[in-house]
């Protein structure tokens, strides 16, 4: 699968029967890529990314460093878990707080760590 500049390899698992699965289902993914971490997998197929990101606030022209929380649909045969690094693709809404989805582990969290 190719997004943007992106190369994408689909997960080595067979079809694992989710509609909302970028492979195997019929979700589309474009507009943006982001990159995060998992900091929790205790929703069925949905986890929560943090992302560290600069925002403009114009009232001060200036940018506010934070960490924002984004929603992102987990498909079974991708199986993101708490502490690994994501990568995210932009999609149509999948359910109220969700329009991304994680389309592969960058970097799985190492045993232990959360
Ligand atoms: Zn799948």
């Amino acid at each position: 699968m190719v997004i943007g500049n992106e190369v994408i390899e689909p997960p080595q698992k067979e079809d694992c029967g989710d509609k909302k699965c970028p492979f195997h289902g019929d979700v589309t993914v474009r507009g943006q890529l982001l990159v995060g971490r998992v900091i929790s997998d205790r929703m069925q197929r949905t986890v929560v990314v943090a992302r560290e990101a600069a925002r403009y606030v114009p009232k001060y022209k200036r940018y506010m460093r934070g960490t924002y929380k984004i929603h992102a649909h987990n498909p079974p045969c991708v199986n993101a878990h708490v502490g690994d690094i994501v990568l995210l693709g932009e999609t149509r809404k999948l359910a109220k707080t969700v329009n991304f989805v994680v389309l592969k582990i960058i970097k799985k969290a190492k045993e232990g760590e959360q």
